[in-house]
């Protein structure tokens, strides 16, 4: 505090304004597994944080520099927290409770990942914060605290100013993970020195970076105040899955955003994806066994790594099932299944199966005297460089996600989608998407020449 402009002043500080441009990276959406070379430009960023109130507003437009599934067009966002309510504002207007238990903690998390308030936290009444550990590490110094039921850590520099704070977190797919903001380039502003860089970190994936060119302490701020309608958070939807025959011995497991593929093989069942949260990926598993009850379902193919389509990967390890993935993603589905989850034990923490890898390069076939599962590797596709569809020759079916979404507003990966399908010469009738609706080949052609 003494560094940054004495307890007096640090306690005395109303509202903190921030205005400039960066980065936000594609964490768990990137092109490989291992990658972090998708960014979207940030301009108009603008940080609001109501010290007195406890609320925070941050208003960014970004731009994606890459190919992006919704298309290159900047889209503005605007996330809010009053107290401990998270919610965005669409850009219509409408606000939206962010709703998750976790994201809303997450959220609280990144008010207090600035200078002053992170000093503020860790310098309340003992009562509210526990320091411990305070040590020296090469030349810097570090403390740990406890505050408002997470576990925190401040490194301070030899003059005494925060380069960093960090906070333990968990993430459903990466399990116990820790965010770290980092502040570099102090400079003086209204008596007090506040940084201009910001760097945001989930472990060592840096998620996004800010560079201030305004900055000001007690101006005045718009209202941040929660509306009624955010107050109550929506109960999170249970998961829906339906069963849909698509072909002998096959289904379509649908129901909600994001779907799965079950195919009957003659001694055993396979899936297609695990996506979205454990409770979704369990229910499609209890659903697949419903629907074949005589044959045990033993093998997981999962599409591409993507967060929101491997969120039930480690449920599905620990129902035994085998995953089945591209080679680029066999390390990456070794770590994910490693990975400690003590935050937030889930059904793997709980016990311990044994995790099974086979993968695919460009193509391997999976046969029996009941049915067909060719799985290719979607080459050259921009949306992942390690993604995998599934084609069943005798009902002419190919299973894909993300390449292309029927009814999409726009299918940027499409093109790349029908040339692999064309350059393998796949005989295809329908397409069974794992977003949208089940539609026709002609539609895929058609969307490809649009793009
Ligand atoms: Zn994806
Ligand atoms: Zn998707």
């Amino acid at each position: 505090m003494r560094a940054v402009g004495g307890r007096a002043r640090v306690e005395a500080v109303k509202s903190i304004a921030i205005e400039g441009t960066g980065v936000n990276y594609n964490l768990g959406q990137d092109m490989k597994p291992e990658a972090a070379t998708q960014q979207f430009e940030i301009t108009g960023y603008k940080r609001q944080i109501d010290v007195e109130q406890g609320r925070q507003r941050v208003d960014q437009t970004r731009t994606p520099k890459f190919a992006y599934f919704q298309g290159p067009q900047p889209q503005t966002q605007v996330q809010v927290l009053d107290g401990d309510i998270a919610f965005n504002i669409g850009a219509n207007g409408t606000p939206a409770r962010v709703g998750t238990g976790l994201a809303e903690r997450d959220r609280r998390t990144e008010y207090f990942h600035h200078p002053i308030t992170a000093l503020k936290a860790a310098t309340a009444p003992s009562n509210v914060t526990t320091i411990s550990n305070v040590r020296t590490v090469g030349n810097v110094r570090q403390a740990d605290f406890a505050f408002r039921d997470r576990q925190w850590t401040m490194t301070i520099d030899a003059a005494g100013l925060p380069l960093s704070i960090s906070t333990k977190s968990y993430n459903a797919n990466l399990g116990d993970v820790v965010l770290t903001t980092t502040f570099a380039d102090y400079q003086d502003t209204n008596g007090l020195k506040m940084p201009a860089k910001f760097t945001g970190k989930v472990d060592d994936f840096t998620t996004y970076e800010i560079v201030a060119s305004q900055q000001s302490i007690d101006t005045a701020l718009g209202d941040m105040a929660a509306p009624a309608a955010v107050l109550k958070p929506a109960p999170p939807a249970a998961p829906n899955v339906t069963a849909e025959s698509v072909g002998k011995g096959v289904w379509f497991l649908a129901g909600q955003s994001h779907h799965s593929v079950l195919v009957e093989f003659d001694d055993h069942l396979m899936l297609i994806e695990a996506p979205q949260s454990e409770a979704r990926t369990l229910a499609v598993i209890k659903k697949a066994r419903d629907t074949v009850p005589k044959k045990p379902l033993t093998e997981l193919v999962i599409t591409h790594h993507h967060f929101d389509h491997t969120a039930g990967l480690r449920a599905a390890i620990a129902e035994g099932l085998t995953v089945i993935t591209q080679t680029g993603n066999k390390a990456w589905v070794e770590n994910m299944a490693r990975r400690p989850h003590t935050l937030q034990p889930d059904l793997l923490a709980k016990n311990t199966s044994r995790l099974n890898v086979v993968t695919v390069d460009e193509e391997k076939e999976f046969r029996d005297r009941t049915n067909i599962v060719m799985l290719y590797h979607v080459a050259g596709n921009p949306h992942s460089g390690t993604m995998l569809m599934a084609y069943l020759p005798r009902d002419r079916v190919l299973v894909e996600v993300d390449a292309f979404s029927p009814g999409a507003q726009v299918n940027p990966y499409a093109a790349n989608l029908l040339e692999n399908i064309q350059k393998r010469n796949l005989r295809v009738d329908k397409i069974v998407p794992l977003h949208g609706a089940i539609a026709p080949f002609a539609e895929l052609v058609k969307v490809s020449k649009g793009n």
